[in-house]
């Protein structure tokens, strides 16, 4: 048997995390095609649903019990829906929903955050740009997940405050690996975006990415940019960009600034990766508590995060690709939720939709 059929014939192991608020309803969505995948492109997967979030801090005290880190030890990806919701602003910090994802990217090292900005002509109208400059635009933003002033030493006293930037060389070197072997599936055109005219990091940064990429990728290109101008080309070329890399804080600003390309929330997926190919599959938005439990929860960017998962975690490109054409088919054809149409479709309706052509187009 070979490689390939190995892989088309063994059954995944995904962790299913509906969290709360829309959560449930958009990971419904995600089990829908998921089963109609299994029909159609013989796709074996076995889905074990666990408690993340707000409902886990209701059910077992902690927003990411134990019971659900050792499914995903076990499993070959996470896929999640969103956690959080006023029911628990008032908590305290270690009962905080919001805490279950930042535990769970540390307890897997999910170090490489991958978030894909693809405009459509069908909604280059709900954006703010105008849409000649949208036009082509396909960049991926890669952003260094565990490292920088997110997780360095704090602290403060009542006149002064410290967050310590710190990068190492084989952080840097295992995010710019996962970059360039993205890119290579590309353009093959990274732009590393840092401050290095100020921050020693970003020279630190600068030196070591541009090895790696002499060293193991030539077939790879890398350009410098600073966040600053980064972030004004973003919204006057953004067709120009291929692969965008960048530490935690630069890519945390310049992925939702990047973001209103697309024109809204809910068509952004994102994947978080380790170096195992495990993966935490999402939507960016977060749990809509104003819309959930009305069934109107745009599902499109849950249903692009399954397609990260086949693509990434379950090396199944092809079911990648035909789940997403399915997806711009029907942005094509105007099937869009309230969010984004006054008259729009429900999350239902959307999710059958795309079942709809998956059947149809296998
Ligand atoms: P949000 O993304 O939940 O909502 C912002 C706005 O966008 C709301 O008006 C909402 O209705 C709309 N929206 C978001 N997703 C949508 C979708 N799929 N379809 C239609 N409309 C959609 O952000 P928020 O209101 O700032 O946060 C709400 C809760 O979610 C908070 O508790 C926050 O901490 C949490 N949150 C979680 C995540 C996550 O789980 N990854 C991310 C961001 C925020």
């Amino acid at each position: 048997m070979t490689d390939d059929s190995a892989s088309n014939s063994r059954a995944f192991k995904v962790v299913g995390l509906p969290g709360d608020g829309i959560g449930p309803e958009v990971y419904a969505a995600a089990c829908d095609v998921l089963s109609v995948l299994q029909e159609t492109h013989g796709l074996l997967i076995e889905l074990d649903e666990q408690l993340i979030g707000g409902v886990a801090v209701d059910a077992t005290g902690s927003p990411l019990p134990q019971q659900t880190v050792d499914a995903c030890r076990d499993a070959d990806a996470a896929l999640l829906g969103a956690v959080g919701g006023p029911k628990w602003d008032g908590n305290a910090a270690e009962q905080r929903p919001e805490l279950g994802l930042l535990k769970i990217r540390a307890e897997f090292s999910l170090f490489c955050n991958l978030r894909p900005i693809v405009t459509h002509p069908a909604l280059h109208a709900f954006s703010p740009l105008r849409p000649e400059r949208l036009q082509g635009v396909d960049l991926m933003i890669v952003r260094e997940l565990t490292g920088g002033s997110y997780f360095g030493k704090k602290w403060r006293d009542a006149d002064q405050a410290e967050d310590v930037c710190r990068y190492t060389r084989p952080e840097i070197e295992r995010v710019t690996r996962a970059a360039a072997r993205i890119a290579r599936q590309r353009d093959g055109r990274i732009t590393l975006v840092d401050k290095a005219n100020v921050l020693e990091t970003s020279r630190l940064w600068r030196e070591v990415a541009h090895r790696v990429i002499r060293e193991e990728f030539s077939d790879v290109t890398m350009e410098n940019m600073y966040v600053d101008a980064a972030s004004m080309h973003l919204l006057t070329r953004p067709a120009d960009f291929d692969v965008l890399l960048t530490e935690n804080l630069f890519g945390d600003i310049l992925s939702d600034e990047a973001s209103m390309l697309c024109g809204s929330m809910g068509l952004l997926p994102s994947a978080s990766l380790n170096e195992d190919r495990f993966g935490l599959y999402e939507p960016v938005h977060g749990s809509a508590p104003d819309i959930a439990g009305k069934g109107i929860a745009n599902p499109y960017a849950m249903l692009l995060s399954v397609a990260m998962m086949l693509r990434h975690s379950l090396d199944r490109p092809e079911e990648a690709v035909a789940l997403e054409q399915c997806i711009h088919g029907c942005w094509s054809e105007g099937l869009l939720t309230r969010d984004l149409r006054t008259d729009g479709l429900t999350t239902e309706q959307v999710t059958m939709a795309v079942c709809e052509r998956l059947r149809i187009q296998s």
